[in-house]
């Protein structure tokens, strides 16, 4: 599953536009038109990264990066417009990693967008490729690898053990884990995925019972392990 990018930008066009082009650079994207919607998906889908209006109706652009980084290190790549210089160095301070002005060229942003992303996914990152502990996820190819032998995922458990390992020590609600899973909110059916996390430690886990990637955070879901932190080339 490739990167997913919110986009929270109240002028329809500029949305569409960039969505446009976002698609076409290989990302999946989500859209909001307003500060407390875009705060409100950011903590339901968990984006990889958020391209950010400053300037947005209702909660402005600033409030939401700074709701954001209250409980996220979310890249955050603010568009401000070219008179708002005092609002980019303070957006920079509230920990934007980049900014763009308008009007931009939607190339320009999605090259900003692979920028930044491979910035801080580190410089062992390879597009496509998630290297943790022992495990190699190609994200394109659907191939998994633990120790260099290939273990076979249905495309659930497949795109499951990608949402979790993208965010390593992470908490995902059920209902988080769902919704990405779906690409659609959805509701009452929370205790599936118990058994979506079933089958993928059975395949996954040298011991299920005692599994040592996907672990559980009792009363709220699942996460992948924080230990092992990524491990460059072997
Ligand atoms: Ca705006």
């Amino acid at each position: 599953m490739n990167e997913l990018i919110l986009l929270i930008e109240d002028e329809a066009k500029i949305a569409k536009l960039a969505r446009d082009y976002l698609e076409k650079g290989g990302y999946r994207t989500l859209t909001a038109a307003d500060g407390l919607t875009g705060l409100a998906a950011f903590r339901r889908e968990r984006p990889d990264l958020v391209v950010l209006d400053l300037n947005l109706p209702g909660m402005d652009g600033l409030d939401v990066s700074r709701a954001m980084r209250r409980e996220s290190a979310v890249p955050i790549i603010m568009l401000t417009a070219r008179a708002e210089e005092t609002d980019r160095l303070i957006g920079l301070e509230l920990g934007a990693d980049d900014y763009i002005t308008k009007p931009f060229s939607p190339r320009e942003l999605v090259l900003r967008v692979k920028a930044v992303l491979r910035r801080v996914q580190g410089d062992n990152y390879t597009p496509g490729l998630i290297r943790l502990a022992d495990l190699e996820i190609d994200t394109e190819g659907h191939r998994l690898l633990r120790a260099g032998e290939e273990i076979a995922l249905s495309r659930l458990e497949f795109n499951l053990l990608t949402i979790l390992a993208r965010h390593p020590g992470q908490t995902f609600t059920r209902a988080q884990l769902l919704d990405r899973l779906h690409g659609v909110a959805s509701v009452g059916y929370d205790r599936s995925i118990d058994a979506h996390i079933k089958n993928l430690r059975r395949k996954l886990e040298p011991n299920p019972a005692d599994p040592r990637y996907v672990l559980t955070v009792y009363g709220i879901g699942y996460k992948f392990t924080d230990e092992n932190q990524p491990q460059g080339e072997k």
